[in-house]
């Protein structure tokens, strides 16, 4: 940039207002793709080369370093470099402060930051000193709990105090107190210490404060609605006295108060900072125009918020299109016969963003792009299989199916938690190598396991057991009924649901999820007329597991979650999973704003498209282990028909409905209609086991099994039940672990 106009030409004169503003409190409230973000690096480079600020006075601040790094990469695309400039995230920020003062609040300069795994073994330790039950707490509870109390400012005495704090509570204040000396012992902080301890030095340390005033005389923060309080007091002490800071945000694009952004940190702005000027921008840079009026027909409709409309002169563009699948992996051979399509093109991969709002539903998608060789990278969360809990119920099922597999086995030997610690897994490898046996052999050995300390040592043996019994009993179980058997009797579940957090419930949910893997399997097997077997399974499995990491320069589709999408922008958007219960959450209704922020969710989505704009949802969808029927989602309906193509949008209420929708054919553009052909039905929940012993059954009785159907019982001795199946014919069962149940008078009329 070298002069005024070069740098102002391209702007529109609301933005140019705000990129020539130099002193005192600015407030850029405006839409989605209305220039925002660059509206703010346009005003860094004016006030460096045209204002006469020095690099060095300019701070700005956002939430990611993908963003963080993006601000800098416009910036320095317009004069040249950066150096000099803060343009970091909160939380390197905060460090970077911590590390020239942390002296000053007793932690030392050279203090080390812990991570969540760090946190979690010195809560662990705390809680073995208070002689708190790992069984039945765990760390991650408290971890939770600490971080909330952290992000909100609130000290361990502070939050005992609060007026419905339970024993529960006391107790997860006496752990937060504790962990709390052990950081300091340790001169360690944690990722909200970061923000909180910064604030505390600014508040005990009036120099250093004074000393980043006068530093500092130039602060920007981007995406300022989605600020928690720690965040907003950071930005307000630093700019008390100069007042010269400068926020954008959009409160439509609100989408953090779950993780304790305040929404009215923007809306009340002007009170906070006298004086302010408020420049709105209306008009949309980023999207066609059906699009851009689309996204308004959703938001429009949320009570809690600032009447605003952006405009566009783009021209309309291509509708937004709609399209119903019968079943959500119809949804993502659709979504990736679409990318190929528009490939053909003059399209390149790097211009698709596919977008839902779990993680989960990623899996779908992986799917579809590797049958058709379209690169692909899930940016945030993990690809499915690298998950460690779909790692750890694939070491299971690997050791069901081959006991010898040690490496397996030493994953999920202490998990979950068993009291197994290194050193004993170390002897016991020791000892397995000096016996020439597998180390599965020496957990089913009740002499050897006598060494190994009381409670850890039986339930290593429980665990074996509960593997040879169903790997004895694999050729009769459904993969499914080995899963569930997995699941529930070797404690994984329980510890999971025991631990009571978000990221255990989202553990649980991939989990569940990994039962919809396998039920595809099953189905696809069924439908050939055969059963699965756990072997097979295991391999396509593998594969699915191996494919390498994808290059992260690579011309390739990006997934991620809606969440992880703000501020970015891409020429063609999917956004899948348009159904009542997923977009909008069940959850969400539970709150009072909680479909007021799944709406600005919808929106942040629907903007980050530049030309076309594909909404998608499945008839029925297999998620968390359970097959249902879907309802096309509120948000479908609240958009104008004639902006749409594709499906018709939700017919009434009501199964029946589903009749006369039709769905699309993906391969083509101009939609065939063809008509909806019959519901699949729902798949059966898992019979797993129904709780039968050798007393329940006698020879005579009519019984069905999920796999092999209905038969009767010939003999009946100990454990063992020999059944004659109307379809497989004799076969010997374990009782206990069979997924029979006994099929009453009524129910017998076959024969
Ligand atoms: P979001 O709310 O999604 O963060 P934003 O308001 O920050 O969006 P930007 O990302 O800054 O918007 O801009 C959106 C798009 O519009 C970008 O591609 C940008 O280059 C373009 N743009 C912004 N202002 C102008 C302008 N005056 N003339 C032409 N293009 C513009
Ligand atoms: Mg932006």
């Amino acid at each position: 940039m070298n002069d005024d106009s070069d740098c102002l030409k391209q702007l529109n004169p609301e933005q140019r207002k705000a990129v020539v503003h130099k002193d005192g409190p600015l407030l850029i409230l405006a839409g989605a793709g209305s220039g925002k973000t660059s509206t703010m690096t346009h005003r860094i480079a004016y006030l460096i080369r045209q204002q006469g600020v020095s690099p060095h006075e300019i701070l700005a601040v956002t939430f990611t370093n993908k963003a963080a790094g993006e601000m800098r990469e416009r910036v320095e695309a317009l004069i040249g470099d950066t150096q000099g400039m803060w343009i970091l995230t909160f939380h390197s920020a905060c460090l970077r402060i911590l590390r020239m003062y942390a002296d000053r609040l007793g932690y030392g300069r050279d203090f080390v930051v812990y991570d969540p795994a760090d946190q979690k073994t010195v809560i662990k330790n705390c809680m073995k000193e208070k002689g708190i039950n790992d069984k039945k707490y765990q760390p991650a509870y408290f971890l939770s709990i600490i971080s909330d109390c952290k992000e909100k400012g609130k000290s361990p005495a502070e939050f005992a105090e609060e007026s419905n704090a339970g024993p529960r509570d006391k107790m997860a204040a006496d752990i937060y107190s504790a962990y709390e000396k052990v950081l300091k012992a340790n001169k360690a902080m944690d990722f909200d210490d970061l923000l909180l301890q910064t604030v505390r030095l600014f508040q005990q340390e009036k120099d250093v404060l004074q000393r980043f005033r006068q530093r500092f005389r130039y602060i920007m923060a981007d995406e300022y609605q989605d600020t928690n309080y720690m965040q907003y007091r950071f930005l307000r002490m630093l700019a008390e006295g100069h007042n010269n800071i400068c926020v954008v945000g959009d409160d439509d694009q609100c989408i953090y108060q779950w993780r304790g952004a305040d929404i009215n940190n923007i809306l009340d702005f002007e009170k906070d900072f006298k004086g302010t000027k408020v420049i709105k921008l209306e008009r949309n840079y980023r999207s066609d125009g059906n699009i851009l009026a689309a996204a308004h027909a959703v938001i429009k409709n949320n009570f809690g918020r600032k009447p605003k409309k952006l405009w566009t002169d783009k021209a309309e563009g291509e509708k937004v299109r709609y399209f119903r699948a019968e079943d959500d992996k119809d949804e993502a051979r659709y979504i990736a016969a679409q990318v190929d399509r528009l490939c053909n093109g003059s399209r390149q991969y790097s211009d698709f963003a596919v977008l839902y709002r779990t993680n989960v539903q990623s899996r779908q998608f992986e799917e579809a792009f590797r049958f058709r060789g379209i690169p692909y990278r899930v940016l945030g969360g993990y690809r499915y299989y690298d998950r460690k809990e779909v790692k750890d119920m694939v070491a299971y099922m690997r050791l069901v199916q081959n006991s010898a597999d040690d490496l397996s086995l030493e994953r999920i030997i202490n998990e979950p938690k068993r009291g197994i610690g290194e050193k004993t897994l170390e002897k016991l490898k020791v000892l397995a190598n000096f016996r020439k046996e597998p180390l599965f052999e020496l957990i089913r050995n009740t002499d050897i396991l006598e060494g190994v300390s009381g409670k850890a040592g039986e339930s290593l043996f429980e665990m074996a057991e509960i593997i040879s019994k169903l790997s004895e009993e694999k050729d009769n179980l459904r993969i499914s009924d080995i899963y569930d058997g997995l699941l529930v009797r070797t404690g994984y579940l329980k510890s999971l649901e025991e631990q009571n957090t978000v990221e255990a419930e989202s553990r649980i949910e991939n989990l569940l999820e990994f039962k919809s893997v396998i039920y595809d399997y099953e189905k696809e097997k069924e439908d050939a007329g055969e059963f699965g077997s756990l072997s097979e399974f295991m391999e396509s499995i593998a594969l699915m597991a191996e494919i390498d990491n994808l290059d992260p320069e690579e011309n390739a589709v990006v997934m991620m979650t809606l969440h992880s999408a703000k501020g970015l922008e891409f020429p063609v958007v999917f956004i899948a999973g348009m159904e009542d219960g997923l977009f909008p959450g069940w959850r969400s209704f539970e709150r009072s704003d909680g479909i007021e922020e799944e709406r600005r969710l919808c929106y942040v989505g629907m903007t980050r498209a530049k030309e076309r704009l594909f909404l998608t949802g499945a008839a029925v969808r297999t998620i968390y282990g359970k097959t249902d029927y879907t309802r096309e989602s509120m948000f479908l309906r609240e958009i104008d028909g004639k902006l749409l193509e594709g499906d018709a949008v939700f017919m009434g209420r009501g199964f029946d409905r589903y009749s006369h929708i039709k769905t699309g054919s993906y391969e083509d553009e101009n939609t065939i209609y063809r008509p909806f052909e019959q519901m699949r039905p729902t798949r059966r929940e898992s019979a797993a086991n129904s709780g039968l012993s050798s007393e329940d059954l006698a020879p005579g009785d009519r019984v069905e099994h999920s796999k092999f159907g209905a038969g009767n019982v010939i003999t009946v001795e100990k454990n063992t039940a020999t059944v004659i199946f109307d379809s497989v014919g004799t076969k010997k069962l374990a009782i206990d672990i069979a997924p029979l149940r006994k099929l009453q008078e009524t129910e017998n009329n076959g024969r």
